[in-house]
């Protein structure tokens, strides 16, 4: 597979920025190997610059869920931006967005847009500090919600400790209101609940995507709602990942459960960098200028990514879900056949377009049963399937994505192609 181009950019990137690149996971630190730099994309596929082409299941790491290149939101886009690309004032497309999202999220009252996933999440937390007068926030190890510095947080060394900066650049003062639980695991929840009465919000991905694909517990969200409920705290449910990707509203629908604020990114923007925050209208009224929770953005509800993003929406009909979770389906047979037939060590996991495959034959529940996968044989993987033109996310810890162009033949090849690398990291 020729490379050169790649590797050329990346020694020029790597003069210029931090790594080479400007999100850190784009540089392959964790896989090796030489970062693909991306020319163009259409449908199922991105093309590098060395016009390798690659069947894509990372699709701008979620967004993507009509394909790349969408022609309608291309369109939607280009008209948008032919009349402007930013006023700074209120615009109808916003309200029409907005009344297109709300419908499909139970509890989704009001909502506010921003430019991204992590504005989202910084923007909900304080709402919930606001409205409940509280400091300390629960989060989960292994859920990432963006990289605001109340996010970049470590367990401490015991299980009631608090937590503890995980970046170079958090204060100590700003780690020790984020305590730490575990995924999937309600005791610890209780645990920190019982130990702390000054409790804002608990911010949970509600299928947590940022190690790999873990679907909740049964029950286990219920039981989270229930805690919440007692002692006052505020569910926010960060569906950054999961809003308008695994079903026609959020997860918080397919797994029954109602937050009072819930962040949503990356399919709401069809690819252009545009988020959301909202929730019940008692807590989002005491955002400015109703109330007195500051939050604002130069280019919040840009109206190029509203317009694309709600070129996106109107796409996501019950029958356009219907279809991408007959091509999840159709993925997860196909790879469970492989596993069975070769008796491989690998567990799976699919939520409709979302999915995980995790280089550990046992039940994969919580962050640190991942951080227990064959982390060499995920490399060989990985590398097996780019040299093979599939194109993967390049870590354990990420999941992938389908969007509505992967079609039956695609994922048929894509199986034949994993059956045979897998054969050759395991049987040769
Ligand atoms: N929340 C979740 C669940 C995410 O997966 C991400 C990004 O991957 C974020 C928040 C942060 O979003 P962004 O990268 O748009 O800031």
């Amino acid at each position: 597979m020729a490379l050169q181009n790649s590797i050329d950019m990346m020694t020029r990137a790597q003069r210029v920025m931090p790594g080479g690149v400007n999100s850190p996971v784009r540089a392959f630190k964790s896989v090796g190997g030489t970062p693909r730099f991306i020319q163009r994309a259409k449908g199922p596929y991105i093309w590098d610059v060395d016009d390798n082409k690659y069947t894509d299941f990372v699709l701008t790491w979620g967004p993507a869920i009509l394909g790349h290149a969408n022609q309608q939101v291309l369109e939607a886009a280009h008209a948008a931006m032919l009349k402007g690309s930013s006023f700074g004032a209120p615009t109808e497309r916003e309200i029409h967005l907005a009344e297109a999202m709300i419908p499909r999220v139970e509890g989704l009252d009001l909502m506010r847009l921003v430019n991204s996933g992590t504005e989202a999440c910084m923007a909900a937390v304080r709402v919930a500090r606001g409205v409940t007068g509280r400091d300390k926030i629960i989060k989960f190890e292994g859920c990432y919600h963006g990289h605001a510095d109340t996010f970049l947080v470590g367990a401490g060394s015991g299980a009631l400790t608090f937590g503890e900066p995980n970046s170079p650049g958090v204060t100590k003062g700003t780690a020790k209101d984020t305590l730490l639980a575990q995924f999937n695991d309600i005791d610890s929840v209780q645990a920190l609940v019982d130990a702390h009465s000054d409790i804002a919000a608990i911010i949970i991905e509600p299928i947590c995507g940022n190690t790999g694909c873990i679907p909740p517990l049964d029950g286990f969200l219920t039981k989270l709602r229930e805690l919440c409920d007692e002692h006052g705290i505020l569910l926010v449910l960060d569906e950054v990942m999961t809003g308008f990707r695994v079903g026609y509203g959020s997860a918080a629908g397919v797994y029954d459960v109602v937050a009072d604020l819930y962040c949503f990114g990356k399919v709401v923007g069809g690819g252009f960098p545009l988020a959301a925050y909202g929730g019940k209208e008692e807590y989002m009224r005491h955002v400015a200028p109703d109330g007195p929770i500051y939050q604002a953005g130069t280019l919040s509800g840009n109206p190029v990514a509203v317009a694309a993003g709600l070129a996106t929406i109107e796409q996501l009909t019950h029958q356009a879900y219907n279809q991408l979770d007959a091509t999840g389906a159709q993925l997860e047979q196909g790879m469970a056949s492989i596993i069975e037939e070769h008796n491989l060590p690998l567990t799976q996991h699919r939520v409709g377009s979302m999915f995980g495959l995790f280089f550990s034959p046992d039940p994969i529940r919580t962050h640190h049963d991942v951080k227990k996968c064959d982390f060499e044989r995920f490399n060989l993987f990985f590398h097996g399937m780019l040299e093979r033109g599939v194109y993967f996310a390049p870590s354990q810890y990420e999941a992938g994505f389908l969007s509505l162009t992967h079609t039956e033949d695609i994922i048929d090849d894509v199986l034949n192609k994993a059956e045979d690398c897998l054969l050759g990291i395991y049987h040769d």
